[in-house]
C-alpha cells in the first residue's frame, strides 16, 4: 500500500471520528456569561453573546412565576411554561433550564424529543403515565417502551434525544416540574413536525413511509398543521 495514501486515509478517518454529530451545551469557560442582544461591548463565547460582566445584575439570574400554570396548548389539555436562556439570560453557557407543565385529566404532552437535553421531571400533583422509546439494538425498526405510573414526589428521567410523552391518567389536574441539562433543550413534537411541516412533505413520502392512504395523510395534515 502506498504510504501517503495510507496516512491520508488515516487522517481523514481520525477527522471523521472526532467530528461531533450533535451540538451539546459546553461547560462554562468563565464565571458568568449573561446573554445580551446588544453586540456592542460584548464577547462571543458560545450560545448567546455574553454581557460584559461589570453590567450583570442579580436579575439576570432570576425569574418568577412557576407557582402558576403557563400558556395553554390548544386541544391538548396541557399548559406549559419553560424558563430557558431566553427568559433567564444568566443561564447562558450553564447547560441547565427548568419548566412547569400542567395537564388536565386525560391531558397529554404528546410524543416529542429534546435534541440537546436529558429531561428530569418531578411530579408535584396528580397521576401521570409516562414513557420513552429506546431503539432495539437487535432491530433498528423496532423499539422498547420504558413506561411508568408516577405519583406526587416521583421523579423520572427521559434520556437525551429519545421520543417520550406524559399523560394525565388521574381524575384531577397533574402538575410537574421539568429540568433540562441544556440552556436551550429544543422541542420536536413528532406528529406536528411530520404532518405540519411547511412546505409539506410530499404525499408519496408520507403514504409510503406510514403505509397510509392519501386521504388519511390529508386528514393528518389537517389535524397537525
Ligand atoms: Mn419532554
Amino acid at each position: 500500500m502506498n504510504m501517503w495514501w495510507f496516512i491520508t486515509t488515516l487522517a481523514i478517518t481520525a477527522f471523521i471520528c472526532n467530528s461531533p454529530a450533535y451540538a451539546y451545551d459546553n461547560n462554562p469557560l468563565q464565571d458568568i456569561c449573561v446573554a445580551v442582544n446588544d453586540s456592542q461591548a460584548a464577547v462571543f463565547v458560545n450560545g448567546k453573546i455574553c454581557k460584559d460582566p461589570k453590567f450583570a445584575t442579580a436579575n439576570d439570574f432570576f425569574a418568577s412565576g412557576l407557582n402558576v400554570s403557563g400558556t395553554a396548548v390548544p386541544g391538548s389539555g396541557a399548559a406549559a411554561k419553560f424558563l430557558t436562556v431566553d427568559n433567564i439570560p444568566g443561564l447562558n453557557t450553564l447547560g441547565i433550564s427548568i419548566g412547569r407543565i400542567d395537564l388536565e385529566p386525560q391531558g397529554l404532552a404528546p410524543l416529542h424529543t429534546h435534541p440537546r437535553a436529558t429531561e428530569l421531571i418531578t411530579v408535584l400533583e396528580g397521576t401521570l403515565y409516562v414513557g420513552f422509546l429506546v431503539p432495539d439494538r437487535a432491530n433498528f425498526f423496532k423499539s422498547r417502551l420504558f413506561s411508568k405510573i408516577l405519583y406526587p414526589g416521583d421523579v423520572f428521567v427521559f434520556p437525551i434525544g429519545l421520543i417520550h410523552f406524559q399523560f394525565n391518567v388521574g381524575n384531577k389536574k397533574a402538575t410537574y416540574l421539568t429540568a433540562f441539562n441544556s440552556q436551550n433543550p429544543g422541542f420536536i413534537f413528532i406528529p406536528n413536525s411530520i404532518f405540519g411541516s411547511n412546505p409539506p412533505i410530499p404525499d408519496d413520502v408520507l403514504t409510503q413511509g406510514f403505509q397510509l392512504s392519501k386521504t388519511q395523510i390529508t386528514e393528518l395534515r389537517r389535524k397537525f398543521s
